[in-house]
């Protein structure tokens, strides 16, 4: 009888705009991807097809056998029950209670597993990136939003009803900016690259001599870059809006720290790429108000490591989530 290794798992990356799936390898390494538009409004049996159509292309461009993949996993936005495999909600994709593990079992017969994409890229990063050797991280994204992913003693921590780790929902500003949460002041509305953006453009409009100007001719070309190339050029108002910046990420970070003390907090996302211009001084302010300050053990910040493919490893290691070590 021919013996079938199985030493690949598939990670998938479900995302409002894109599917894409990736095989990793024994060694927890991408070996290919494949990607399509997700089309939104679909039918989550259309979206399972796609999932499995994109699974399967990546396998191929891989040079494997599907039959040498071992299971399947997926990170996905909203309310993800792992327990069940169900995505409870999601208002990206319309779902209500969606038994989607179960869609892509029926389809390939494998085991399928479903984490909360913030959450899968946490896991990613826990297991091969910046957590690597740990037992208690948190990770941070800036993106569009913040997201958060709290891993603790080894476990994906997400609370009892699979909504929690929301740590971007955490208000640092009393009656402060509105969120799209329905809160007002929130970590998120301050910190993402959207909150970043937002004090850009509030500062160019107050200051129309500004250097920031050059690097965004009009309010609608702003991005995260904007405020860190004006300060690099010399602008005050660009240096201000950094330090702003700076100050609201480190309040929202030292809250994080003083919550779970984790062993390393992982800054994720585009804005990371900033790297120590932006982790540096952030840093610093965590390392001065951290109510552990005077403790030999203390929280590391770093950046990630894995960047956008942290989700796609996370989610093709979902299922050694329930081991207790799951790196063996
Ligand atoms: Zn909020």
């Amino acid at each position: 009888m021919e013996v079938v290794t199985m030493s690949y798992t598939i990670g998938i990356d479900l995302g409002g705009t894109n599917i894409v799936a990736a095989v990793v390898d024994a060694d927890f390494r991408i070996a290919a991807k494949a990607s399509c538009k997700t089309n939104l409004p679909r039918t989550a049996d259309e979206v399972a097809d796609d999932m499995v159509r994109m699974s399967r292309q990546a396998a191929q461009q891989a040079g494997i056998q599907f039959e040498e993949i071992s299971s399947i996993g997926i990170g996905s936005p909203g309310t993800v029950n792992p327990m069940t495999g169900r995505i409870e909600y999601s208002c990206n994709f319309d779902f209500y209670d969606v038994p989607m593990a179960e869609l892509i079992e029926r389809r390939t017969g494998k085991s399928c597993r479903i984490e909360n994409d913030a959450n899968a890229a946490a896991w990613g990063e826990y297991l091969v990136g910046a957590g690597r050797g740990t037992k208690t991280m948190v990770a941070i994204t800036l993106g569009t939003g913040i997201g958060g992913g709290v891993i603790l003693d080894g476990k994906i921590y997400s609370g009892f009803n699979c909504s929690g780790a929301e740590l971007g929902h955490t208000v640092i500003v009393l009656d402060g900016r509105q969120c799209a949460c329905g809160r007002k002041g929130c970590f998120e509305a301050y910190s993402s690259a959207t909150g970043l953006i937002k004090t850009t453009q509030e500062t160019m409009q107050r200051c129309p001599d500004s250097k920031l100007w050059t690097f965004a001719p009009s309010l609608d070309r702003v991005n995260g870059r904007t405020a860190f190339d004006a300060m690099r050029a010399g602008d005050e108002a660009g240096e201000r809006v950094v330090q702003e910046y700076i100050r609201f990420l480190a309040c929202g970070l030292t809250n994080i720290v003083n919550s779970f003390q984790p062993e390393i907090l992982c800054i994720g996302g585009g804005l990371s790429r900033e790297g120590d211009t932006l982790i540096q001084p952030v840093a610093e302010i965590i390392s001065r108000e951290d109510y552990a300050r005077y403790s030999k053990r203390r929280t590391k910040v770093v950046a990630a490591q894995l960047g956008n493919d942290a989700g796609l490893i996370g989610a093709a290691l979902l299922e050694k989530a329930d081991q207790s070590n799951p790196l063996s």
